[in-house]
């Protein structure tokens, strides 16, 4: 098949440097900015009821982007009940008319991409340049899984025996997912999962991160009317404690899509663990304490660009996001000064300004982590560089770029979700060492290079405990089929997302032989 060839093609998205194409998104733009959106548990089809909270959006807090009913213990049940029900059809349900549902999936996120712009910038604080590319990543994820799942999953494979038998290996769905999804990739992860999890044959209770519900919401509906039955795909949004506590204890769970933190991975993994049921699968996705590793060879300015769109580009919440930068001492003094000279250009502002390039922090709780995390720094390391805040941001989450000098990586025991970069000076016949550090956080997500030394790239490359790696270029923004995405210890446990071999952990093998 075409499918890992050049035929596959990724979406092309809207092209901004087009002035008339620039001027209608915004005119279109403009005439949705006192929008306001709902999100509820949706159940067999049903929006089921409930007390309505306000949703604000992070760039400007008294903005209200729309409103939210939260899941109840019954909505939950009931949710349990359709999605198990559903199955036996769904997995026997062809693979081809599966897929069908995700192409048309794909044309509907082309087709309502301006309400998602809006809506994913207003609720969620993404730029309009990150929402565009996030809605491409959504696109490209449904067309993606669509293929892989007709390439692999449609007819059994032939496997070898003696003569006079036949063996078969099928790929069949697992039961009922639950997809967790986070908030910093509102469509693309939370559309991901979901694709993943339905055309490989199961049925899907999705959780959506509770900041970003309504962006969530308004993608659900979308793959409902692409033809995913309703009783196949349930919607639960709500505290991700408390839905947890009861989804994830209950036997009818036969596996978990999640993307967040490690901690709530490993709280997910001993929930499901302490079921008297079935082994149920889990596909974490985590978070990173990612390095980039520069030498006395790097290009510098091309380093400073790329250091700068890894640590600050989303405001710096990905989970692929550069933390921490290793200098050579030798170039480490003037790099700095360049990398301050870039963070003053950087503008921030709100996500639906063209002219903005850092929007806001998601919510106040994540701001106030990072003011923590400034006043650790200040204590016990040196904070370099901190772009002033621009006036007339007071009413929303903003944290300034933030520059800082360490003794070492061992000091940040956690990864630490914004823009802040974290330089770390290294002798240069000190390589092996830094390696060792990177993967003795046991973290292991992305890692950057920048050299021209091919003996210190293979070093690296060898040594490092790593999922993602980018040699001489920026470290964010893996594209479907191009670079899957996904880490290991800490950062997850695989298989990595828009890659060939994703959709098989979603199901099971099963092996038919026949004596002829
Ligand atoms: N895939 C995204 C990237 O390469 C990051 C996903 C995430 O933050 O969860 O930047």
């Amino acid at each position: 098949g075409d499918l890992f060839g050049k035929q596959r093609k990724n979406a092309r998205g809207l092209n901004l440097s087009d002035p008339a194409v620039l001027q209608q998104l915004q005119e279109d733009l403009a005439a949705m900015a006192e929008r306001t959106w709902q999100a509820a548990p949706i159940v067999a089809g049903q929006q089921m009821p409930g007390e309505r909270q306000p949703i604000y959006s992070p760039h400007d807090q008294q903005h209200l982007a729309g409103e939210l009913v939260c899941s109840s213990p019954s909505d939950i049940e009931q949710a349990l009940r359709h999605a198990s029900n559903a199955f036996e059809d769904w997995r026997l349900c062809p693979v081809e008319i599966r897929a069908g549902y995700l192409n048309k999936a794909a044309d509907l996120l082309e087709q309502q991409r301006t309400e998602l712009l809006a809506l994913c910038s207003r609720e969620g604080g993404r730029t309009l340049r990150d929402a565009l590319a996030e809605v491409r990543e959504a696109v490209d994820l449904c067309r993606y899984y669509a293929a892989c799942a007709v390439e692999q999953f449609a007819r059994p494979r032939r496997l070898p025996g003696p003569t006079g038998e036949e063996n078969l290996l099928y790929q069949l769905g697992r039961g009922v997912f639950v997809c967790i999804s986070p908030w910093n990739f509102p469509m693309a992860i939370f559309i991901g999962q979901i694709a993943a999890a339905l055309v490989a044959g199961n049925t899907v209770i999705a959780k959506p991160a509770l900041q970003t519900s309504l962006t969530a919401m308004a993608c659900l509906r979308l793959l409902h009317r692409a033809g995913v039955p309703e009783q196949v795909l349930q919607f639960l949004p709500g505290d991700g404690a408390e839905i947890g506590r009861q989804l994830l204890s209950d036997k009818r769970v036969a596996g978990v899509a999640f993307t967040g933190s490690s901690a709530t991975a490993q709280l997910i993994n001993r929930q499901l663990a302490n079921r008297n049921a079935a082994i149920a699968s889990l596909i974490a996705e985590t978070g990173g304490q990612n390095v980039m590793i520069a030498d006395s060879s790097a290009h510098q300015e091309q380093l400073v660009a790329d250091a700068l769109h890894s640590a600050f580009n989303s405001a710096g919440q990905r989970c692929s996001a550069l933390r921490v930068l290793f200098l050579p001492v030798e170039t480490a003094d003037s790099i700095i000064a360049r990398l301050i000279g870039a963070m003053r250009l950087l503008r921030l502002g709100s996500p639906l300004d063209m002219a903005t390039d850092i929007g806001p922090i998601i919510d106040r709780r994540a701001l106030n982590a990072l003011h923590r995390h400034v006043e650790i720094l200040k204590r016990e390391a040196k904070l370099l560089y901190q772009l002033p805040l621009p006036d007339g941001l007071a009413n929303g989450c903003f944290f300034p770029p933030t520059l800082a000098e360490i003794p070492a990586l061992s000091l940040l025991e956690h990864e630490v979700f914004g823009p802040i970069l974290h330089i770390v000076r290294y002798q240069a016949n000190e390589l092996a060492k830094v390696v060792e550090a990177i993967n003795t956080t046991g973290y292991g997500l992305t890692l950057g290079i920048h050299s021209r030394i091919d003996a210190n790239m293979r070093y690296i490359r060898q040594h490092a405990r790593v999922g993602n790696i980018y040699i001489n270029r920026n470290m964010i923004g893996a594209v479907v089929g191009v670079q899957p995405f996904g880490g290991m210890g800490l950062s997850g446990t695989g298989p990595k997302a828009g890659g060939p071999n994703y959709l098989q952990r979603f199901a099971n093998e099963q092996t038919l032989t026949t004596n002829l």
